[in-house]
């Protein structure tokens, strides 16, 4: 080989409204604005149409694909059409894996590979974990579930004999006795992808990918980045790409393929581990971005984080324990078995068990990793709380009113002593008092 490269593209958009019939009227957004509506026109449809997907590898979460099939159904099938040769698995929705319990772990896992099965008749072999987080236990989950390999930056692995983990496939053992590949893509030609000018695709692939094309060693380029940035962060990018992946690359010498064809014939891997709790976009350590303070947050005061997540994660441990009394301990297998139909057909929550189960995916889904990505919790904070208040009322549509109603208190307390930055109080007090919280 030596004269293939694998273009990937990382698909996201948390959802932007509730699924529960009462509190649908609400936007979660600052401007009163739909993102997915707007990066829709941009990139997903021309990149679909162009042929994109067909060239490039591609992860698209669930919360994605969902609002994709409202907003344009058309556009919706190409994706799900181009899953089977070209696309990899996702956790359904893109909460820190690591940061969830076992049984979280298995449950979101489970439910993208599900839903995976459904769109393409075939069980996804590659995984994205949200953020790219990853530690032991979530790759252990990710192998029950019958994953082969992962994508990761390759700053989360280190090789045993010492040398780059740059774009260099690598086998993990596992506690288990079974092993996992982490495929770390390349660093610097996904940095460029991402943020370089988009303006001429020769001189691109002549000046920074020519000089990686390696040979000797006949390695195959992996490189994965955000699919935002090809017509919605850089206006014309898509076109960029088309152009990269159809003329200049081949001009060069370098052929797209699939990632999964890649994996199919994976040359000799080297052996090594992972760094635990690591992720791409934060290089500060333990995940941290997402649940404390680091300088990820530019200089701005980030104390909120911490007992923002706690206070979810609270709800989402305790109706896990009433699902537990109530359906069994095999709930997990029970709540991702009808993640998607639940979620994506709220009508269909018709009897108690089924509102105790949207009732987690619920408090699951507020475990969302956007609210605490960015320095305040005003860009998408209030997505998890609406989805926390969800998870509350669903319980209480299960006929467990006084339950919900001590969840609720609860709630409210840990929420509301919260030292907002800035304005945020404002913003934040507004929903609460909608969703009457
Ligand atoms: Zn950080």
């Amino acid at each position: 080989m030596g004269n293939e490269i694998v273009v990937g593209l990382h698909f996201y958009q948390p959802p932007r409204e509730a699924s529960h019939p009462s509190l649908r009227q609400i936007s979660t957004d600052p401007e009163n604005k739909n993102w997915t509506e707007i990066i829709e026109l941009e990139c997903y449809k021309p990149l679909a149409e162009e042929g994109i997907l067909n060239k490039a590898s591609f992860d698209i979460y669930q919360s994605l694909l969902l609002q994709l099939e409202k907003i344009d159904p058309a556009t919706a099938k190409i994706y799900q059409k181009s899953m089977r040769e070209n696309g990899i698995g996702e956790a359904f929705i893109h909460p820190i894996l690591p940061d969830l319990s076992t049984q979280d772990k298995q449950i979101v896992i489970s439910a993208g590979s599900n839903r995976f099965r459904e769109i393409t008749g075939q069980s996804p072999k590659i995984f994205w974990p949200p953020e790219t987080a990853i530690d032991t236990e979530t790759l252990c989950v990710l192998a029950e579930n019958g994953y082969e390999a992962f994508i990761c930056a390759p700053e989360q692995i280190v090789q045993s004999d010492g040398s780059s983990s740059d774009n260099q496939p690598t086998q993990i053992a596992l506690p288990t006795g079974q092993n996992i590949i982490a495929i770390p893509f390349d660093r610097s030609i996904s940095s460029k992808l991402a943020f370089d000018g988009k303006t001429n695709a020769d001189r691109f692939s002549d000046d920074f990918i020519k000089p990686k094309q390696d040979q000797k060693t006949g390695k195959t380029i992996v490189a994965w980045t955000d699919a935002e940035t090809f017509g919605h962060h850089f206006k014309n990018g898509d076109k960029f790409l088309d152009y990269l992946l159809n003329s200049s690359l081949p001009s060069i010498g370098l052929y797209p393929v699939s990632i999964n064809r890649y994996l199919d014939s994976m040359p000799q891997i080297k052996k090594g581990k992972i760094v635990e709790r690591s992720a791409w976009s934060c290089s500060h350590g333990d995940l941290v971005r997402w649940n404390n303070s680091c300088d990820c947050s530019w200089g701005y005061d980030s104390s909120w984080k911490r007992p923002f997540t706690e206070s979810l994660e609270k709800n989402n441990q305790e109706i896990s324990e009433i699902l537990q009394r109530h359906l069994g301990s095999n709930y997990p297998l029970k709540v991702s078995s009808q993640f998607y139909e639940l979620y994506a057909h709220p009508e269909r929550v018709n009897s108690p068990e089924k509102a105790l189960i949207a009732a987690k995916i619920s408090a699951l889904i507020a475990r969302t990793s956007c609210a605490t990505f960015f320095a305040t919790p005003n860009v998408s904070g209030k997505i998890n709380l609406l989805y926390a208040y969800q998870s509350i009322l669903y319980l209480s549509d299960s006929g467990l009113t006084s339950s919900a109603n001590v969840l609720k208190d609860k709630l409210f307390k840990d929420l509301s002593k919260i030292n907002y930055p800035g304005n945020q109080e404002t913003a934040l007090s507004t929903l609460l008092k909608m969703i009457s919280l």
